[in-house]
């Protein structure tokens, strides 16, 4: 049995409220002990908050008794709305040691709803995702979560795998040969069906990361091309959400942005060129892969230049990427003219701009936001919204894969059995309905005490 733990759900500092949540067997009997008196579920009530060693009066508080199961924990649950003051949580925090409850460790109030089955592991992550969400689409992607939405495409396909289990088990026990053929090909429509189905999910499957992580746009050009000027405008635009602070290497700066409601960080990659000084060459290693890993690329060319410095960065460039052609403001050099032709043949969208005067930064950054709605926004729910989401959807498709090659091969329907049963767990995996053990800690590590 688990012991009975608390903590204050609300920011701390001077606020006009501060939540205490208490989940475990002693429940009742703390809040009895705190505010005498008769108190239904789930109804708040005001009441003089005492401390049980000496009747003084701690706080006028709301008191919420929330008998378990129906509590999100699952268990024995109550809440304290106490005076937002410090020193009241305070002495409201010490009264509960006192008594012998323990603090809880951050993620544990939702550790436990998981381990009470009142909600699956890709619920549970949600509930932290819904706590850090900052934009309207991390909000929507985190609540549908909660709401079971991804949870709900994996049982489909777990369900229509277990379907086909059952075939190929009859296959198995039939002791004659001709029979199994038949019942394996009555097995092998809802693997192929569900393998489809998991390919289609992945080749869309950095989607939820995305909304969850930001889009990710790296800005590449040579030095002095604008790039940094740039970050400020769209750092300084009313959409950024987060000042622009330095990387975890000074070689790249990175603004995080609220466009059209979806997260999208743009990462400033100086230095982009070849070096023969180590640490230098670690830098531009660093910039590269942000290059490459982006989602999008703005390349940065000074228009205005007579030299073509920008040919050394072009390499980074891939297909659907945009071209940043600024300092439109100055008398244009042979640079922009030579860039635009080859953004042309390479079917790259052209701007051209001046960071100076804001010459056409606008027309720019709404086409930004244009790319970050196509790329982000789907008709369904994102099968995934985390790496480990994705690693046991890939794991999952690819035994199909087999299970589909092993029953076209004519090899024995065990086999085939065994790869889409391991399809299966993988899919269970993501809810954590089983080796939830590997996971549990990783998940719950990121919340924030009180959650
Ligand atoms: P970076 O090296 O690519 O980061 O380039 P910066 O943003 O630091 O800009 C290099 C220089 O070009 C700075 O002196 C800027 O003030 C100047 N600059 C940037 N944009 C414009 C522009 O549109 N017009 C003009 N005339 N100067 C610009
Ligand atoms: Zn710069």
């Amino acid at each position: 049995m688990s012991d009975t733990i608390f903590a204050p759900a609300t920011a701390a500092g001077r606020a006009a409220v501060a939540v205490i949540r208490i989940s475990g067997p002693v429940s009742r009997e703390t809040l009895w002990a705190l505010a005498p008196g008769r108190l239904s579920p789930r109804r708040a009530s005001l009441r003089a908050l005492r401390r049980p060693s000496d009747g003084a009066v701690l706080d006028q508080a709301l008191v919420l008794w929330l008998p378990g199961p129906a509590s999100f924990t699952g268990e024995d649950s109550a809440e304290l709305h106490l005076h937002g003051g410090a020193a009241v949580t305070e002495a409201v925090i010490e009264t509960l040691l006192a008594m012998g409850l323990r603090l809880a460790e951050p993620g544990e109030f939702t550790r436990r709803a998981f381990e009470h089955g009142r909600l699956d592991l890709a619920q549970a992550e949600a509930v932290a995702d819904l706590v850090d969400a900052e934009t309207e689409a991390q909000r929507r992607q985190a609540l549908g979560q909660l709401d079971g939405e991804l949870s709900a495409r994996h049982t489909a396909w777990r369900e229509g795998l277990i379907d086909a289990l059952a075939s190929l088990e009859a296959a198995v026990d039939f002791p004659d040969e001709e029979v199994p053929e038949a019942v394996a090909e009555q097995a092998r429509a809802p693997i192929a069906r569900v393998a489809e189905q998991l390919a289609d999910a992945l080749a869309d499957s950095s989607r939820g990361q995305r909304v969850r992580e930001g889009f990710r746009i790296a800005l590449i050009g040579a030095p002095n091309a604008g790039k940094s000027s740039l970050l400020n405008a769209l750092a300084g635009s009313d959409r950024a959400i987060v000042t622009a602070t330095p990387g975890t290497t000074r070689d790249v700066i990175e603004v995080v942005l609220n466009l059209a409601g979806y997260r999208v960080t743009v990462a400033d990659t100086a230095g982009l060129r070849h070096s023969e000084d180590p640490i230098e060459a670690e830098g531009v290693r660093r910039a590269a892969d942000r290059a490459v890993g982006a989602d999008l690329r703005l390349l940065v060319v000074d228009s205005a230049a007579a030299d073509e410095a920008w040919w050394a960065v072009v390499e980074w460039a891939k297909p659907g990427d945009l071209l940043v052609l600024n300092k439109a403001d100055l008398p244009q050099g042979s640079s922009g003219a030579t860039a635009r032709a080859w953004a042309e043949e390479h079917g790259m969208e052209t701007h051209a701009l001046s960071l100076s005067t804001g010459a056409g930064f606008q027309a720019m950054s709404e086409r930004l936001s244009v790319r970050v709605v196509k790329a982000l926004a789907g008709a369904e729910f994102p099968a995934a919204t985390r790496a480990r989401h994705r690693r046991d959807l890939e794991a999952a498709e690819a035994h199909l894969r087999r299970a589909l090659a092993e029953l076209d091969g004519g090899l024995a329907v065990e086999l085939a059995a065994e790869d889409v049963r391991l399809a299966a767990r993988c899919l269970a995996r993501i809810g954590g309905r089983i080796d939830a053990e590997d996971v549990l800690d990783l998940v719950f590590a990121r919340f924030c005490i009180g959650k």
